[in-house]
């Protein structure tokens, strides 16, 4: 081996062994984007309130039962909602923002942001969904929910991008009721689970079941009679910054 050749495999060597040890890699987990506020998975607090969220309606039959419920125990929720389906029930997304809930993001196709997902597609994805919201609503949300929960550095970027902050659900608070569980199975993992600050996953459009809407029959009731206060993401996060504005030792 040539002098030069030497010089340059040692060269290399260095740079493999020094970038090795100057860049750990960072393990993109919960605790990486929940410590960044990237990512929402719950809102722990003082104030014994919950956060409802309704994923991939609406759904002019079930959405609306559930509306009737909530009205009924005076809750207010979030609904995340599929761009395209809001297209084809308009009514059903103004009822649920003339009662005072929330209409959120929750793609137009409902895409599984997988990693070979492009950074475009998310993009066209999330915005077409926007514009639908836009237009019933009458303004844009900030609230983004990536179907089935998929998300990845390319994702928090194209959120950041267009000022979105991605919500997920509190883990302990996925009824998992898109799979039709049985009433019971979905009231069970919410009453016996419930904290201050949680985020509950639910569906408002399951096809061909009103598993959700039966089970919200018993939980809506149980936990008002326990205290809790059932608000919007947004009203469940700016309460949390209250809090956190006048107890400064309150967990961030
Ligand atoms: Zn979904």
């Amino acid at each position: 081996m040539s002098q030069h050749a030497v010089r340059l495999c040692l060269c290399l060597l260095c740079f493999i062994l020094l970038s090795g040890f100057a860049s750990s890699p960072v393990r993109k987990d919960r605790m990486y984007y929940e410590q960044r506020g990237e990512i929402v998975w719950e809102v722990p607090m003082n104030h014994k309130m919950l956060a409802l969220t309704f994923d991939d309606g609406p759904n002019p039959k079930t959405t609306n039962m559930i509306l009737d419920l909530l009205k009924k125990y005076e809750a207010k929720a979030t609904f995340f909602v599929v761009g395209k389906r809001v297209e084809r029930f308009p009514e059903v997304v103004e009822r649920e923002v003339k009662e005072g809930h929330e209409v959120a993001n929750h793609t137009y196709n409902h895409v599984y942001f997988s990693s070979n997902v492009s950074m475009d597609t998310m993009e066209k994805e999330i915005m077409d969904a926007q514009k639908q919201i836009k237009q019933i609503t009458g303004h844009a949300s900030t609230w983004l929910r990536p179907p089935g929960g998929y998300y990845n550095e390319r994702l928090i970027q194209v959120a950041q991008h267009h000022g979105f902050k991605v919500v997920l659900w509190s883990w302990h608070q996925d009824t998992k009721d898109w799979k039709k569980p049985g009433v019971s199975y979905i009231v069970n993992k919410v009453l016996k689970n419930t904290k201050n600050g949680d985020i509950v996953l639910m569906h408002d459009h399951v096809s061909n079941s009103t598993q959700t809407v039966e089970a919200l029959k018993t939980i809506l009731p149980e936990l008002k009679k326990r205290g809790y206060q059932f608000v919007t993401v947004s009203e469940l996060i700016s309460e949390k910054k209250k809090e956190v504005m006048s107890q400064p030792n309150t967990k961030r």
